[in-house]
């Protein structure tokens, strides 16, 4: 039987403020156990929420990103349940009138970052805020709770079951990461927690219209997780049905190491939270001109930089996609390029030099030594033939180790490349006078001899003639070969 996989994604992910959602205690990764906590994080008895404006906003640049409807009246709610990560028994929540509703994420055809993929939008139901909880680490047969991350705004992103493969979800992942960095609102690191994933996937009969019973996958912590775990998960499900068994709406986990997912548990009657308005929190309204102003703020898409990158300055979708899988490294790039005359060369150095350079010092762009102007000036010097592309990746090297510019570099090493042709003219007809042997095995037609000519052009001028020309000057000097009319 040919089986089609539906999925849908549930994302969290960490918003970059200053403080928590609902209280003054720093947003800060890590930190000594429950030393960021005050009596609102706590859930003391009555204690007073407020909001936070930040997080309000980064929601609704989340939202205009994506293309949401982000006007109207949005509500916060208390959804009820009982976890000893959660000191108020309840998690202050969105739930019928969540900030942002509808939009969607285009993966796929030009300007996509990742393998070629068919054009597909993945819509997204809604975007809303809520706190997060604290942290549970299990010590053989108690428990520790530490409630740092108690309280920290927390973006949940919903999609519609719009995407039909393990690719495809990895690629909405990777997009939707890359949106969320770029507006700033999150650096969703996995391994930091700051972004979490739960797959909902079920499979059908191929041409079949109503969906399969689904299951959903939590917890997963990394990108590949999810591929591999919808991969396994998938086949899983299409075996049960080719057996003329049923998939049982449950919940699974995922082992990583044994690449499995098992059961977790049965999905009870539609777990019941008791949502109701969260009477302390007044009703939020977002005008369409607040939207406006912050839609005129918000930065170029990836998409949209990537596809102008390729049509304008001449990159391939691969350099385009590699120098804006980060911001910081496409605004780098885009700085050096237009230092130079050449975007394509800079595009070059920066994936193979540059990239390669911070790899092997383990460091990151940040700090990186040099200045993007002076990787476009040092691309300009090739290009003008003052040196040649040789001697410009020791240069390279030089800037990166002191942090100089370029032109100071060629000039206290002498390096400028020699394309006067007055003097390659002088060296070639000294080579060729001091060389008569290499000038006949020339005249008889033997190229190579004249590979040995120019080494000894370039000897003569001690590295610094332009190759290029040193062929020129010697071609017109040797006249023409045996064979040649
Ligand atoms: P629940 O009530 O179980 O939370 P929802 O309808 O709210 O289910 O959907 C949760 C997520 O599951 C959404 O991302 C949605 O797109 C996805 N989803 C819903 N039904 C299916 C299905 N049959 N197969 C795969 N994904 C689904
Ligand atoms: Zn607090
Ligand atoms: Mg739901």
């Amino acid at each position: 039987m040919d089986y089609e996989a539906v999925i849908g994604l549930e994302v969290h992910t960490q918003l970059l403020t200053r403080s928590k959602m609902f209280c003054g205690c720093a947003n800060d990764f890590g930190g000594e156990p429950n030393t960021r906590v005050c009596p609102i994080c706590l859930g003391y008895p009555g204690v007073l929420p407020v909001v936070n404006r930040e997080a309000v906003r980064k929601t609704l640049v989340a939202g205009l990103m994506c293309g949401c409807e982000v006007t109207g009246v949005s509500t916060f709610d208390r959804k009820n349940y009982f976890y000893p990560d959660m000191p108020k028994d309840y998690q202050i929540s969105q739930f019928d009138r969540p900030l942002c509703r509808g939009g969607g994420i285009l993966l796929g055809g030009s300007g996509f970052s990742g393998d070629p993929l068919e054009e597909r939008t993945v819509r997204l139901t809604r975007m809303h805020l809520e706190e997060d909880t604290g942290k549970l680490t299990h010590l053989g047969r108690a428990s520790a709770v530490d409630f740092n991350r108690a309280g920290l705004p927390l973006l949940e992103i919903v999609t519609e079951p719009d995407m039909r493969t393990a690719d495809e979800a990895h690629a909405f992942l990777t997009e939707l990461k890359q949106l969320m960095q770029y507006a700033d609102v999150s650096t969703c690191d996995m391994e930091k927690g700051q972004m979490r994933c739960d797959v909902n996937v079920s499979v059908r009969p191929r041409g079949q219209e109503t969906l399969g019973e689904k299951v959903e996958i939590k917890n997963l912590n990394s990108f590949r997780a999810v591929h591999r775990a919808l991969c396994y998960e998938i086949g899983r499900q299409a075996d049960e049905l080719d057996r003329g068994g049923r998939v049982l709406q449950e919940t699974r986990g995922w082992d990583d190491a044994a690449g499995v997912t098992f059961p977790q548990r049965i999905k009870e009657e539609a777990h019941d939270y008791r949502y109701f308005r969260e009477p302390d929190l007044m009703p939020l309204e977002t005008t369409a001109e607040s939207a406006r102003e912050i839609a005129a703020l918000l930065p170029e898409a990836p998409r949209h930089r990537r596809q102008r990158l390729v049509r304008v300055l001449g990159l391939t979708g691969y350099d385009a996609a590699v120098l804006t899988s980060d911001k910081a490294l496409a605004d780098y790039y885009e700085r050096a390029a237009a230092a130079s005359p050449d975007p394509k060369a800079v595009a070059n150095w920066m994936i193979t030099e540059m990239m390669g350079a911070l790899s092997a010092a383990g460091i990151g762009l940040a700090d990186c030594p040099v200045a993007a102007e002076s990787l476009g000036e040092l691309v300009s010097l090739v290009a003008a033939g003052s040196i040649s592309g040789k001697q410009a990746k020791g240069v390279f090297g030089e800037m990166f180790r002191t942090g100089r510019g370029p032109g100071a570099i060629v000039a206290a090493q002498g390096l400028s490349q020699v394309s006067d042709t007055d003097a390659i003219g002088e060296y070639a007809a000294a080579a060729i006078a001091a060389n008569p042997d290499a000038v006949a095995q020339y005249r008889a037609g033997r190229e190579r001899a004249l590979q040995y000519l120019v080494g000894q052009v370039l000897r003569l001028s001690r590295g610094k003639a332009n190759p290029r020309l040193a062929v020129e000057q010697l071609r017109r000097r040797l006249g023409p070969q045996e064979g040649e009319s």
